[in-house]
């Protein structure tokens, strides 16, 4: 399948037509950006292991009964998906404290939840992706009630996989962004990516951030965090 024209550039993916109007090419990009894009740098060989890793992650979620966007690997960087049309809502799950949530409501990170927990942004950059609940998001047309219930329902399907799966990878799943997306046929499926760059993971063991919080605050040691979660997902392949 060969790239025809370019669709998109985004923060930290291209995105291309091919010559099947029901498939695009992701491709990965080392650029990392941070607070709405206010923060911007290069993350060596993230784009390697955000590729590999959503493709690692959407294989396991398809076999788990989570629809998804994943056609096909075409290299480290690049990989088929169906096209979908983007549903405008981040969708975050979390398992424990930490990020805007520590923040908003004045809570310390680390503070492990009975249940987890689901919120929805709206993904429009010019308003830095604000906060809403469900009702909004129907005012504003952004999807059905319909499909709202099912992306929620995927979505705490996804969080029920990976803690699982990456509990016994010695690591917690703090958090996460996901989206999802329509096909031409108005199937819902997940779509996007699953990343360092879109989820918190924390060693098991001693807490350390193995995410992109570290090129957030600065911590130092941004490639190893990466280097060292990828070398984890492939030492015990998810399917
Ligand atoms: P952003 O747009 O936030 O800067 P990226 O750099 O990750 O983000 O750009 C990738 C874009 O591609 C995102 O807007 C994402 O919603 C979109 N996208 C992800 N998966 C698909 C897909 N299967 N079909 C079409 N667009 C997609
Ligand atoms: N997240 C993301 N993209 C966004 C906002 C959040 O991928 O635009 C992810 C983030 O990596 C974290 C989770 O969603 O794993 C929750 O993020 P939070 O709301 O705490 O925001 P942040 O602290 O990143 O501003």
């Amino acid at each position: 399948m060969q790239k025809v024209e370019q669709l998109y550039e985004g923060k930290a993916k291209k995105v291309y037509a091919t010559d099947d109007p029901a498939l695009v090419i992701v491709s990965y990009k080392d650029d990392a950006t941070a607070f709405n894009g206010l923060k911007k740098g290069t993350i060596a060989g993230k784009g390697v292991v955000n590729n590999r890793m959503t493709n690692m992650m959407m294989r396991l979620l398809e076999e788990k009964g989570v629809p998804t966007h994943f056609v096909e690997e075409l290299s480290d960087r690049e990989t088929l998906v169906k096209k979908v049309k983007i549903v405008p809502l981040e969708v975050i799950i979390r398992n424990v404290s930490a990020g805007s949530f520590s923040k908003r409501y004045g809570v310390k990170e680390g503070i492990v939840f009975d249940a987890p927990t689901i919120e929805f942004s709206y993904k429009n950059d010019e308003l830095g992706d604000p906060l809403l609940n469900t009702y909004h998001a129907l005012a504003l047309k952004l999807a059905t009630k319909e499909e709202i219930a099912l992306i929620e329902k995927y979505a705490f399907t996804v969080n029920e996989v990976l803690k699982e799966y990456f509990l016994a990878l010695g690591v917690k799943l703090i958090d996460f962004k996901l989206e999802f997306g329509k096909t031409a046929d108005g199937t819902i499926v997940l779509a996007d990516e699953i990343s360092p760059d879109t989820c918190r993971f924390w060693d098991a063991k001693t807490d350390e951030k193995l995410d992109k919080d570290r090129f957030r605050r600065d911590m130092g040691g941004v490639e190893d965090a990466y280097r060292e979660i990828f070398k984890r997902v492939t030492s015990r392949p998810a399917n």
